[in-house]
């Protein structure tokens, strides 16, 4: 993955221009609009805190959509129980659903 915050080795190498992924070594070294790879220098490292932080967010979202899951499952029981009565009174009265 292009888009992964470099590693603490992969930083100290960065820091020694010319740069280890794409060769720059010109000025603006680390800015990321003049040089792209420097985004990857700055972005935070991966480290067992933010990587917890990201799955709790990550365990939230899921939980929403699962109460929004169950409750689109009752709402389509219901509409079904809906359908099947209304078709059964057609029925009842001798016409084809
Ligand atoms: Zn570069």
């Amino acid at each position: 993955m292009s888009d992964q915050a470099m590693t603490r080795e992969d930083k100290l190498r960065f820091e020694r221009a010319p740069c280890y992924l794409c060769g720059y070594n010109s000025h603006d070294y680390y800015q990321p609009n003049v040089h792209p790879c420097a985004k990857l220098y700055h972005m935070p490292e991966d480290t067992v805190e933010s990587l917890r932080e990201e799955l709790a967010q990550m365990k939230q979202e899921r939980d929403g959509w699962h109460r929004d899951a169950t409750s689109h499952l009752m709402a389509l029981c219901e509409k079904q129980a809906e359908v099947n009565a209304l078709e059964a009174k057609i029925s009842e009265l001798g016409g084809q659903p």
